[in-house]
């Protein structure tokens, strides 16, 4: 039976395949009753699982990373002795056996009850370590499952899914790049969420937000995916079939021309120059910042060289990735934001749930609440300075104190080099994040004490219109086109300019061609998105004439009522 789901769209194009079901939260595990002669053959599969992952573990000890920190070997000692507890093999064993239920099931229900009893203790130590016997079955039930390490299932090399998965985090997400998935479809998430904006460097068609798209899609359902639409068809006719497979072929044509503008200067009808740069999120992303032809990366996100791994980056490590990118850029502009770990993207081991984690102990508070991950970063950033053109950015900064104890740090930092005799960029340019709305508010300190500003919309659209970024069921709220949105940007990038302090966008709205004029009109010069967005956009660049818009960003400015700003938005891009 054919039947279309709808969602939030999240990347453009069109993918055409068959649906991959996969569960990130390995936790979500079904349940089912075997038959009798089955059993055995289920205690063997869990033993097996038990075995590979006690395997697994103890080759780690063999070849711990060299930056492993001084608990890494008492961290995979607990995880063996959680293996070995008699709640995950003997428990999970005999259940199987009574109960004729499958392993899945079996160690989900002994690990709950295990985490209870972790939960009850008085100790905060011992509590805490119910996130350690979460974390080792799902080891087990990963290798039970056939699953890579992430959890996420190894790429079929014959045809290209589609994932279909109820959540997926951005840090699993990221493991993917390499891979080969058609389109990605996911339950939960807002359109900016990390997840989504991974998904979007990814460059695959994806939809968020269709809430029971693993329920009603099967494995092996035929799927279409209109990413630009945020429509999903399921197991389509022919008709359509055969029209999407035109739109396909008709999208890959319009894709390949584009490219011929990677080299073409960014400049309006009227002749003003416009930077586009590019945000990454790791150093193996440096080709597609070339391959489309960006001036600089506006935005690396260096928290992603702190996520899917058990132990932290050291300085050399760090240090030797700022400076690939750098050199990689060969000179342009290099804007590396210190980590905004927290929120949605949590390391390995984050001890801290906070109840409301886009509130939370995120980003710079994070760093000065944390001074030595901080000076550990912030010397691999100076050190690595003297290798291209570096600057640093600093993420959701809320205003002076902020600022001030910041690059106080920061001046610490470099004395500490200084004293090592070690060479950094004396120079080098720090700027901040205006992200959450107090910032917008506090500008003029801003301006008096950076070097230079980016806008993270998302963020900054989160924290304005109080809608989770991450919440699928507010995601219809999420607007970018909120007047009170319009007139902060208005008021950063004015104010920015008036002082002659640079100032970019690198949230999404970036990226987003419907919202390419808008910025210009409001006197934005430098966007910073996915490199994959860049080319379209400079296409929208060159067939803008600046004069001819401002009358209308300045109504836009003025209107309140969601459907005049819409019309004039569609005048705007007419
Ligand atoms: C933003 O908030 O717009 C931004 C660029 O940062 P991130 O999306 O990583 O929070
Ligand atoms: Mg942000």
């Amino acid at each position: 039976m054919s039947f279309t789901i709808h969602g939030l769209p999240v990347s453009n194009g069109i993918a055409i395949g068959p649906a991959h079901l996969v569960s990130h939260a390995s936790l979500e595990v079904s349940h089912y009753i075997l038959p009798q002669e089955k059993v055995k053959e289920e205690v063997a599969r869990l033993d097996a699982a038990l075995e590979k992952t006690r395997h697994d573990l103890a080759s780690l000890h063999e070849h711990k990373p060299q930056y492993a920190a001084a608990e890494f070997d008492a961290f995979i000692d607990l995880h063996l002795m959680i293996l070995q507890d008699e709640h995950i093999s003997h428990a999970a064993r005999n259940m199987i056996k009574g109960e004729r239920c499958n392993a899945e099931w079996a160690l989900k229900v002994q690990m709950d009850d295990l985490v209870q009893q972790f939960e009850s203790f008085d100790d905060a130590y011992l509590r805490e370590r119910k996130t350690d016997v979460i974390q080792v079955v799902e080891r087990i039930l990963k290798s039970m499952n056939g699953h890579s390490a992430h959890g996420l299932p190894e790429v079929r090399q014959d045809v290209q899914p589609i994932m279909v998965a109820h959540d997926v985090s951005p840090a699993d997400l990221i493991q993917l790049k390499p891979q080969q998935f058609a389109g990605i479809l996911t339950d939960l998430g807002g359109a900016t969420s990390h997840t989504s904006i991974v998904a979007r460097g990814l460059n695959k068609p994806c939809v968020v937000g269709l809430h029971h798209a693993r329920e009603l899609i099967k494995d092996n359902d035929m799927l279409i995916v209109d990413g630009a639409q945020g429509v999903v068809i399921v197991n389509p006719d022919k008709q359509i079939l055969a029209d999407y497979t035109l739109r396909h072929s008709e999208l890959e044509l319009e894709r390949q021309k584009l490219k011929r503008l990677k080299t073409a200067r960014a400049r309006t009808l009227d002749g003003t120059d416009i930077a586009l740069h590019a945000n990454i999120e790791l150093p193996t992303d440096l080709p597609d910042v070339t391959e489309n032809g960006a001036g600089g990366i506006g935005l690396f996100r260096s928290e992603f060289l702190f996520l899917n791994r058990e132990t932290l980056p050291d300085e050399e490590e760090q240090y030797l990735a700022y400076r690939e990118v750098a050199e990689g850029m060969e000179g342009r502009p290099v804007t590396i934001r210190t980590f905004d770990l927290g929120a949605d993207k949590q390391p390995a081991g984050a001890k801290r749930v906070a109840s409301n984690p886009a509130l939370g102990l995120r980003a710079i508070r994070l760093c000065l609440a944390e001074p030595q991950l901080f000076k550990t970063q912030l010397r691999a950033l100076l050190r690595a300075s003297v290798h291209g053109n570096i600057k640093i950015l600093i993420p959701m900064l809320s205003g002076t104190a902020e600022i001030n104890q910041t690059l106080n740090f920061i001046n610490a930092v470099k004395m500490s080099l200084d004293v090592d005799g070690i060479p950094y960029n004396t120079d080098v340019k720090i700027g901040g994040m205006i992200e959450i709305p107090a910032a917008a508010l506090s500008l003029q300190a801003f301006i008096k004490k950076l070097d230079f500003l980016s806008i993270g919309t998302n963020d900054l659209i989160q924290y304005t219109l109080a809608i989770d970024r991450t919440d699928d069921e507010v995601a219809h709220l999420y607007d970018p086109l909120h007047p009170a949105v319009l007139n902060l940007l208005a008021h950063v990038i004015g104010g920015a300019n008036k002082a002659n302090v640079p100032v970019s966008v690198c949230g999404e709205m970036a990226g987003e061609l419907a919202y390419t004029r808008l910025l210009l009109g409001l006197g934005l010069r430098q966007f910073s998105m996915h490199p994959a967005q860049l080319l379209a956009v400079k296409q929208r660049v060159l067939t803008t004439n600046l004069p001819e818009i401002s009358m209308l960003t300045q109504r836009l400015l003025r209107a309140s009522d969601p459907m005049k700003i819409r019309e004039l938005i569609d005048r705007l891009n007419g």
